[in-house]
């Protein structure tokens, strides 16, 4: 009999437990996960939390009853401590766990502190990362609201999710126009990207026309290349670079509300196994999803060490979004069935981006096969039906948390929602 513990019950977590238990047989093996709390929180929902259109009751799923119906335990305690040598666990309410097979999906470490005043908790900026990020910059949103002024949107140095940002500032945009407030409320969007819609991915066919226009035709101004230096109350001091990295220009921008993603980094615990993960604490993983250190660990999701799709001025990392994470699941699940029955991992991840962007009224999609170019597809398009196809997404995720589905809700529903039947080759 085997014991396989899953780390994290977010998108990856949930998605690699319930597909573990319909793979494993059920009398032979144990499928257990520990999350740091026992809700399922759709992430990909935070930016319309932080506007009021979404709140925590509409966007996440208790996990103790959906887990359990199928058979899958879950223990709400943190990790704090894996003794990947032991193959044993140790968790905040002291309990140990010891595992046969081992699955991080922790997600991100926000790394808040590496820009002097970012973040909800030390400094001035909101946060649409983790729901109650969301839900605080939402009461944000209500004062600036109350007392309109300027608003900064974007991404520091570092950062590899820049997909919400954008959102963000569309929604927010859509949201403050619905309330009559927008043209009292000047928009700068600020990026590490060195151009609009390169998106740590090297831009997606034409997203930077695309993009460029959807924040001209929005009057949202913006700034590339910018570094994030400090942040003050209501002042965010920015220096934007040129190709060549060289300062060319320094602002000092006001604002009232401002919301800037951070650079990601691994948890702490996973951080802290030797020879398990790079400097930044992302967890090394081989074609297999496996660790080459530890076989017997496998990960998935943002906490997988990736190198960036091409050096940029300003440093960018690459994201990993909801398709990637579905394939790099898939992978782990066969890979660890083929070796509970005495053969060798053979599935490899397809580390393709496909995504939707909400805009607040519209919304822009977009398909990169592979993911770093040059690419085999490239598609980008903007509509109201991603807007549509958005709320789909959210709505058939949900269910499925809450079902314990094994539905891949990409292959079997964003692709449709895009005219797109099925992904045949990813070559
Ligand atoms: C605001 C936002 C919007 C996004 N929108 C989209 C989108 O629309 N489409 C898309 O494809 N991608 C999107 N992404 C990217 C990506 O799909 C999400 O970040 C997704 O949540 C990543 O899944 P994950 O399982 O890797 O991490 P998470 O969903 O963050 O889950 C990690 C879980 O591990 C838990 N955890 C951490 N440390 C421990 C510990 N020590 N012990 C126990 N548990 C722990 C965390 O609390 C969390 O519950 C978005 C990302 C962000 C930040």
């Amino acid at each position: 009999m085997a014991h396989v513990v899953v780390i994290g019950a977010g998108i990856g977590g949930m998605t690699v437990a319930y597909d573990l238990r319909a793979e494993l047989d059920k009398k032979q093996h144990r499928v257990t996960v520990i999350g740091d709390k026992d809700i399922f929180e759709f992430t990909p929902s935070n930016p319309w939390v932080a506007v009021g259109w979404r709140d925590r009751k509409t966007t996440t799923v208790d996990i103790k009853k959906s887990l359990g119906k199928k058979g899958i335990e879950l223990i709400a305690s943190a990790v704090t401590k894996i003794d990947a040598e032991q193959n044993s666990l140790t968790l905040m309410n002291e309990q140990s766990v010891s595992y046969d097979y081992l699955v991080i999906t922790t997600g991100p470490k926000l790394a808040f502190d590496e820009v002097p005043g970012l973040g909800p908790h030390n400094g001035h900026t909101q946060s649409v990362c983790t729901l109650s990020h969301a839900e605080h910059s939402f009461e944000n949103f209500k004062a600036l609201s109350k007392e309109p002024g300027p608003v900064v949107v974007g991404a520091v140095q570092g950062a590899s999710c820049f997909g919400p940002a954008y959102e963000y500032a569309f929604i927010l945009e859509s949201e403050l126009r619905k309330r009559k407030q927008r043209d009292r409320v000047p928009m700068t969007f600020v990026t590490s990207e060195p151009y609009i819609g390169h998106l740590g991915l090297g831009g997606v066919g034409d997203s930077k026309s695309l993009l460029e226009s959807a924040l001209r035709k929005r009057h949202i101004k913006w700034i590339t290349n910018a570094k994030t230096t400090r942040v003050e109350d209501g002042v965010m001091h920015v220096d934007e670079h040129d190709d060549a990295g060289q300062v060319i220009r320094q602002h000092e921008l006001p604002f009232k509300h401002a919301m800037m993603l951070p650079a990601f980094k691994g948890v702490d615990p996973v951080a802290a196994v030797e020879g398990l993960c790079n400097p930044r604490g992302f967890v090394l993983i081989d074609g297999k999803q496996r660790n080459p250190k530890y076989p017997n660990i496998y990960s998935a999701g943002v906490c997988v060490a990736i190198p960036p799709v091409e050096q940029t001025p300003i440093p960018t990392g690459t994201p990993k979004t909801g398709y990637m994470i579905e394939s790099m699941v898939t992978a782990i699940v066969h890979n660890i069935a083929a070796e509970l029955a005495g053969k060798e991992p053979q599935e490899t991840a397809t580390w393709s981006a496909i995504c939707l962007a909400d805009m607040g009224d519209t919304g822009a999609a977009f398909v990169a096969i592979p993911q770093i170019p040059p690419r085999n597809v490239t598609w980008f398009k903007e509509g109201k039906w991603v807007h549509l196809a958005k709320i789909a997404y959210e709505k058939y995720f949900l269910k499925k948390m809450k079902a314990g589905s094994t539905e891949p809700i990409y292959e079997k529903y964003t692709l449709k929602a895009m005219g797109i039947k099925r992904l045949k080759s990813e070559g």
